[in-house]
């Protein structure tokens, strides 16, 4: 359980004073459901209001903070006029501007006859000192709260830095003081203040160097959370380590029928993952090993050959995909080449009508289906294997933890192969699943053409339109992606639909629409008319983003290539260039980009290679942002940020791995304050592994 101590800092955003469910949801919206989300909400700037000059003395353009009495509101007459509040010191007059103001409110917040201190950016306007808006107005017995150092959060739409200010002023004050879970020498090795002052300082910038994140109490706050994230993949991993494993070990009698049938040769990685993933599942440790790599890379012949072995050795293997889609398409490439070895392969995923379902489950529970795809349905409790040995998961960071393992504790023993398409870049790949094995897809196969990818300007929207048009006429086939407006994914929908509205408009029944908002069974016909040709286009949001396969579509124009990561524009291309004719991908920029988007696009038109891209994504964007970690569901960093902290990333596996030999229960007097940690950081599941180990 949970540490009492840490209670108030899991309760809702709402248990804070002032903060009620509209200002609450806002605040999960923003940094997250919990009050320990304000809290690694750290500021991105600051404004220094100390500056408190006399009204004749403060410059236009600076920020001063200004006492004042006021004289005389001047409503605004028109709804175009601002209403103005004349003030005044003992040097000279000050007007207060307020566009489509409130008469009502600001004739109680500054009441004619008052001293009012008024906080905000001189303007001279036709040679008189005015405030627009001011940003603070409170009574005097209130300036020196005022007058400071004042963070600069970022924020969201209804949501003013006052209210961030004070919330997290509260939660401040609302932090427990926690035992010191850092080792001491290295802490005074490097100076660093303990927790709860290290919050302190990191919300209280006094000056611009307090911001840079190798400040001594931002650098605190990243190491805790990379401590706390090594800590819980080495107690997972030791775990997993310590559990018995079997040795599986086939003739090759399948796999030699499979390769035979294969219309191509296995490319010499495919040959090299599968030899170490073939090495592993025949040691009698249990395998949890990574299979890297990029879209089109062939993976699921490697990770068949890997389960055909398990059918070999008289076992089960079972192939997981995140999606429907997904699952079918994993079906689709299997069954013929299963087929062709004489295994019998079931296909479950949810749709399945539970007849269906439990015709699948008998079959599973007596072992005459040796191989199975499927969706989740595959975790759930009504699926029982005979003897399962091998455990896919298909993009397994779009599973929940539990999931994953679920699927692996249908048998005891079973190995693990997690496949992902995703190029994870060594330094995130460590932080995420610390030093696991892995095995990486690193060339095409044989005969594909390199993608011709060029950066175009949406102003040559109607030009693109045309060639999109000729290549369809000719009987091509070609994937439009819309753009990712906000977060919301009703507006990116809205996008979406209005392009497909347009392209239909201009070319009729081929264009088809796919977005994650459809019915299954909408988004499958949609895309089965795509692949199977009857429609030429396909207009969609990033739901293709991930496995869809289409051999025939030879172009991918992605509108507003600069608001996508890299790495998602990598994934996104990959859905071309599968096929031997060669393929184009436009990336097509609006106006106003800027220095660092420009160099990003330029890497994509550089190079096809998943992990330099994936490398120079985290170069340029660090940690946090990189891969768009929300798209890929990795998680986040909050306070560590990768591309600057690799150097405590290093240091942080190391004290996790020599604290694990050393008190592998966490009962020290360190150990518990890790075990607090752990909790602090939502890194419950690791603790969990302790209490039986
Ligand atoms: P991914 O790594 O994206 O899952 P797939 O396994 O779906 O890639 O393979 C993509 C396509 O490449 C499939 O049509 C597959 O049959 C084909 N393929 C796989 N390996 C080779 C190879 N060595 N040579 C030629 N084609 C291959
Ligand atoms: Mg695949």
């Amino acid at each position: 359980m949970r540490p009492a101590i840490l209670n108030p800092l899991f309760a809702a955003p709402t248990a804070l004073r002032g903060v009620g469910d509209k200002l609450g949801k806002l605040f999960e919206k923003l940094t997250g459901p919990r009050i320990a989300d304000l809290l690694w909400h750290l500021p991105v700037g600051l404004v220094d209001r100390r500056h408190a000059p006399m009204v004749a003395e403060a410059m236009p353009g600076e920020i001063a903070t200004l006492t004042v009495t006021v004289d005389q509101h001047v409503p605004g007459g028109s709804p175009r006029q601002p209403w103005r509040v004349r003030c005044h010191d003992e040097s000279g007059e000050l007007t207060l501007v307020y566009f489509r103001a409130h008469g009502d409110y600001l004739a109680k917040q500054l009441p004619v006859g008052e001293q009012r201190v008024v906080s905000g950016t001189i303007e001279l306007f036709q040679g008189a000192a005015q405030m627009t808006h001011p940003d603070h107005v409170v009574p005097v017995s209130e300036r020196e709260r005022v007058m400071r150092v004042e963070p600069v959060y970022g924020l969201t739409a209804g949501l003013t830095s006052r209210q961030m200010v004070k919330a997290i002023d509260e939660v401040l004050v609302r932090a427990p003081m926690l035992p010191e879970w850092l080792d001491p020498d290295w802490q005074k090795r490097r100076q660093w203040p303990d927790w709860k002052s290290a919050l302190a300082t990191a919300h209280h910038p006094a000056e611009t160097s307090d911001l840079d994140p190798n400040a001594p109490a931002r650098e605190r706050l990243a190491y805790d959370e990379l401590l706390a994230s090594q800590l819980a993949i080495t107690l997972v991993r030791e775990r997993q380590r310590s559990l018995p494993g079997r040795s599986i070990q086939g003739d090759g009698s399948l796999r030699r029928k499979v390769l035979a049938a294969l219309p191509f040769q296995l490319t010499a990685s495919q040959l090299t993952a599968g030899a170490e993933i073939a090495a592993d599942m025949a040691s009698p440790h249990r395998m949890v090993r990574m299979l890297q790599g990029d879209v089109g890379s062939g993976k699921t012949v490697v990770a068949l050959l890997a389960m055909l072995e398990a059918v070999e050795a008289g076992c089960q293997a079972a192939l997981m995909a995140p999606t429907e889609i997904l699952a079918r398409q994993h079906y689709a490439t299997m069954a013929p080449l299963a087929e062709a070895a004489g295994v019998e392969i079931a296909l479950l995923t949810g749709r399945y009508t539970p007849k269906q379902k439990a015709k699948i489950a008998a079959g599973l529970a007596d072992g005459s289906i040796r191989l199975v795809v499927g969706t989740h349905a595959l975790v759930q409790d009504e699926v029982v294997f005979d003897d399962l040995a091998l455990a896919v998961v298909d993009e397994q960071h779009r599973f929940g933890v539990h999931q994953r393992l679920t699927l692996a504790s249908k048998n005891d023993a079973v190995d693990m192969l997690v496949m992902t398409a995703t190029p994870i870049p060594r330094t995130l790949m460590l932080a995420v699943y610390g030093d696991l094995d892995g095995s990486r897809l690193t060339e095409k196969p044989a005969g594909r053409k390199p993608i011709d990818t060029r950066t175009v300007s949406l102003e040559r929207l109607d030009e693109i339109v045309e060639a999109v048009g000729r290549k369809v006429a000719a009987g091509g086939r070609v994937y439009w992606v819309c753009p990712l407006v906000e977060e919301s994914e009703f507006i990116d929908l809205a996008a979406a639909e209005e392009r497909f509205a347009h392209l239909k408009e201009r070319f009729g029944h081929t264009v088809a629409l796919i977005h994650g908002q459809m019915k299954a069974a909408e988004r499958d016909a949609a895309m089965s008319a795509f692949s199977e040709g009857r429609a030429g286009i396909l207009v969609a949001t990033t739901v293709i983003e991930v496995g869809v396969d289409v051999p025939a579509a030879t172009v991918m124009v992605i509108e507003h290539a600069e608001r996508f990561g890299l790495a998602q524009l990598h994934q996104l291309r990959g859905r071309v260039g599968r096929g031997s004719e060669q393929s184009t991908c436009l990336l097509l920029y609006g106006p106003k980009l800027g220095e660092m988007a420009r160099a990003r696009l330029a890497i994509m038109r550089e190079t096809e290679d998943g992990f330099r891209i994936a490398e120079e994504d985290l170069r340029l964007r660090g940690g946090g942002e990189v891969l768009g970690t929300r798209q890929s569901g990795l998680p986040e960093m909050r306070l560590a940020n990768l591309a600057i902290h690799a150097d405590l990333l290093q240091v942080a596996r190391d004290d996790a791995k020599l604290m694990v030999e050393r008190d592998p229960l966490l009962t020290s007097p360190r150990g518990e304050a890790l075990r607090t940690l752990l909790y602090l950081f939502e890194r419950d599941a690791a603790v969990l592994t302790l209490r039986s180990g």
